[in-house]
């Protein structure tokens, strides 16, 4: 079901400043428009400027910008639907979705609501048991687990004596929205009378084991400050954890290999994870597991991962109980990659040939997929290292990999054809030509060395508009031009020219231009490392 454009609309007029402190964003009033923090970029003094009339907001440090919906995207970390309801709950205007019976909406919406309200009932309920006489002994586990009644208090749980959770502790469970949606319930009573240790809402509604992470937006707040968000296995452990101080902390509601669509959403707001599972072999399979799924976004550099290594048989609780730094295990924790070779080489039998080409085989694979060349040759050098018998042999291991490093099949990541990367740096080059006049005497020298035919015509009327106008070169000006002169090309040239488009021309960007640009063949360019970002 599409959001409707007259709900779209009536967000778009409404005061941004009002979304904003509504999201927990302070604003200074500067004139008839306002400042405060940009969450696009690592921000200290406030950046980003408001303007209520023009109905949007935009950083001077980062050039990123946007609308009230663009900016709850950013700060809470939404999908672009969950932002549109967001932003329409702070401005109390209704979503209207297209396509849709009006009365089937209103039934699909009534039910929601009704299991969200019951399972409040429920959640007051749960806690009251907790409180009761009858529930001496549960309230006993938990101060044996050293859980303080205002942790208890803050996580909201309880106990159910009847019913799907029966003797177990209710932990209640939020999507990442906020809303109770279910409960895990842990049990109190030895393996005979209750074999599962935890047991969860029906899958229904509103419970969706695979895409629920435990404590998410409270986490995910803590995240934002930390710069890491930390995933351990039990959800009492969360709790632990935030009884010691450490509130970036989640866990997995289903076991097995995570979902990727909910590493997704959690990267969209940190791209630091760090694994603290058990110390165990329990634990060890859930690092793989995370890894299976996390390791392929590693690889394309859009999270990090590192995993710590946690003392032998020790959750995170324990640690913190038997006195020992926890913060220590977490900050040294190693990236997911030098983790999973020191785990493989760890129980390499150098004696066994074929052990050793196997695991040369599978790490080879993972290297070889890294996007960064600098890692790539990192790692390349350890595991050689790691799997030699003295120096020289490693030397080798390196220098015939490097060679047939193309060849081995089964890579996630492609290196970029040369013209691929020539045509991106053009395109680059000529739309920071025409939105920043300040930088065309720096740029000029290369832009009769453009080579796309497109291209290269949008430059010689780049140069007619400089050199024999009256008219000043601007992003209208051209545009006019362009759809004058050629209306063909308009399409492959109007994402350069268009006005308003969010430039960056940093030096970082210049000097990589400045370098393609002098480049004059392909094997040049083939030498280059593609993956400078676009
Ligand atoms: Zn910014």
């Amino acid at each position: 079901m599409k959001i409707s454009q007259s709900t779209l609309d009536r967000i778009k007029a409404a005061p941004v400043s009002k979304v904003i402190e509504a999201c927990g964003g302070k604003l200074k009033r500067v004139g008839h428009e306002f400042i405060t923090i940009c969450p696009w970029h690592d921000d200290t003094n406030p950046s980003l400027t408001v303007n209520d009339q023009k109905g949007f907001c935009f950083c001077h440090c980062c050039r990123e910008g946007g609308d009230s919906v663009k900016y709850i995207q950013k700060r809470n970390g939404l999908a672009f639907r969950d932002a549109v309801e967001k932003a329409a709950g702070i401005l109390s205007i209704s979503v209207d979705y297209d396509n849709e019976d009006p009365e089937e909406a209103a039934r699909r919406k009534a039910e929601y609501a009704a299991a969200l309200s019951e399972n409040q009932s429920k959640q007051e309920l749960f806690r009251k048991n907790l409180n009761h006489q009858r529930a001496r002994r549960i309230r006993g586990i938990l101060k044996d687990r050293g859980i303080t009644p205002a942790a208890s208090k803050e996580f909201g749980l309880g106990f159910s004596d009847t019913g799907h959770f029966s003797g177990r502790i209710t932990i209640p469970i939020h999507d990442h929205r906020g809303q109770l949606v279910g409960w895990t319930g842990r049990a109190t009573k030895n393996k005979e009378e209750q074999p599962a240790k935890y047991k969860n809402s029906a899958e229904g509604l509103l419970f969706h084991k695979k895409t629920l992470v435990f404590n998410e937006p409270r986490a995910v707040e803590a995240a934002r400050e930390a710069g890491t968000l930390i995933f351990v296995e039990g959800h009492l452990d969360v709790v632990s954890m935030w009884q010691a101080g450490i509130k970036n902390v989640v866990a997995m509601q289903g076991t097995g290999a995570p979902d990727p669509f909910v590493l997704q959403r959690l990267s969209r707001n940190i791209k630091n994870f760090i694994l603290c599972y058990d110390g165990d072999a329990g634990g060890e399979k859930a690092v793989e597991q995370f890894i299976s799924v996390g390791g392929p976004m590693a690889m394309e550099g859009k999270i990090n991962i590192n995993v710590a290594n946690l003392p032998e048989d020790q959750d995170p609780d324990e640690v913190i109980r038997s006195g020992r730094d926890l913060y220590g295990y977490i900050a040294s924790a190693p990236s997911w990659l030098d983790w999973i070779i020191d785990s493989w080489v760890f129980h390499l039998d150098h004696s066994d040939g074929a052990m050793i080409t196997e695991v040369e085989s599978r790490l080879k694979k993972l290297i070889n997929g890294l996007q960064s060349k600098a890692l790539r040759t990192h790692y390349i050098d350890k595991v050689s290292r790691a799997l030699s018998e003295n120096s020289k042999e490693a030397e080798k291991l390196a220098k015939d990999w490097e060679q047939d490093r193309i060849e081995v099949s089964g890579l996630t990541w492609k290196p970029r054809e040369p013209g691929q990367i020539r045509l991106a740096v053009e395109k680059r080059m000529i739309r920071i030509f025409v939105h920043r006049p300040e930088k065309r005497d720096l740029l000029r020298p290369w832009m009769d060395r453009v080579e796309n035919p497109a291209l290269r015509w949008l430059c010689e009327r780049l140069r007619e508009l400089e050199d024999h106008s009256t008219v000043d070169l601007t992003p209208h000006s051209l545009m006019a031009v362009v759809a004058v002169a050629e209306p063909h090309y308009i399409q492959q040239v109007r994402a350069l020219i268009r006005p308003n488009v969010i430039i960056d021309d940093s030096q970082g960007v210049i000097d990589h231009i400045s370098d393609i640009m002098c480049l004059q063949t392909a094997t040049e360019l083939d030498e280059f490392d593609p993956h400078q970002p676009f």
